[in-house]
């Protein structure tokens, strides 16, 4: 029998401890910006550089009243939104779909980087204090697809953090996805009409009447989505005002 005192904790992990405490004073694990790989050093970096985030701008475009489409100077309403006007009172993006902030945005929706949540509500609110000022009853994140419904949800958590900042709900069941549509990119505008016909409606036994709701989607690119899930709340007597990030110059 062993007359040797237990330890704790067991050697090999103490000495593994050790290593990770050296690692960390030589810097090993000191945090760098997610984008260009800068160490991080200022107190109120987290995820990105202050460089990074001086990066990401509200563009300064002439954009249509109504959808937010960028036009040419001298519009104040774009062709299509007077030929059919958008099931949506409004819709405002941050900025372009391009530079840092497409980076962020691709970083967070599919690297998976959590924290950069925080962010882009910042950027969701600027945007409404901006744009869209008014009160809101809830906000409604456009529904994940089902092949995301387990894992993480991007804009369902990006709008969590934004709606408890306004201090209003975060309605996320409110819209359901009927059925799995293939990806819109690639897709002409007429094509992507015909992918999302019928795909989106109010969830059963829900009730949207009299609400003002704020509809928030990550990119947008001929609105296609944002205009049927809108289409679907107001059908339930919802009045609807659409946000996003960011949206791609067609
Ligand atoms: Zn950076
Ligand atoms: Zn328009």
């Amino acid at each position: 029998m062993s007359s040797e005192p237990a330890v704790f904790p067991p050697r090999p992990f103490a000495r593994a401890g050790r290593r990770l405490l050296l690692a960390v004073r030589c810097g090993l694990f000191r945090p760098r910006c997610r984008i260009c790989g800068r160490d991080l050093v200022a107190e109120d970096e987290t995820v990105l550089c202050r460089d990074c985030l001086a990066g990401i701008a509200p563009a300064a475009d002439d954009r249509c009243f109504v959808c937010g489409r960028f036009l040419s100077a001298g519009q104040a309403v774009c062709g299509p939104c007077l030929l059919s006007p958008p099931p949506f009172e409004r819709h405002r993006s941050y900025a372009a779909y391009e530079g840092t902030l497409r980076q962020a945005i691709i970083l967070y929706k599919f690297g998976e980087v959590e924290p950069l949540k925080h962010i882009l509500a910042g950027l969701y609110q600027e945007t409404l204090a901006r744009e869209l000022p008014g009160a809101y009853d809830a906000v409604v994140p456009v529904p994940a697809d089902r092949r995301r419904r387990h894992g993480f949800q991007p804009v369902q958590a990006c709008g969590r953090v934004l709606a408890r900042r306004l201090g209003i709900p975060l309605r996320d069941g409110l819209l359901v996805k009927k059925r799995s549509t293939p990806p819109q990119v690639g897709l002409t505008r007429a094509q992507r009409r015909v992918n999302l016909e019928g795909a989106f409606a109010l969830a059963p036994g829900a009730r949207a009447g009299g609400l003002r709701l704020l509809l928030l989607d990550d990119v947008t690119t001929t609105g296609a989505t944002l205009r049927r899930c809108a289409a679907a709340l107001r059908r339930g007597g919802a009045r609807v005002t659409a946000l996003t990030l960011a949206q791609t110059r067609l």
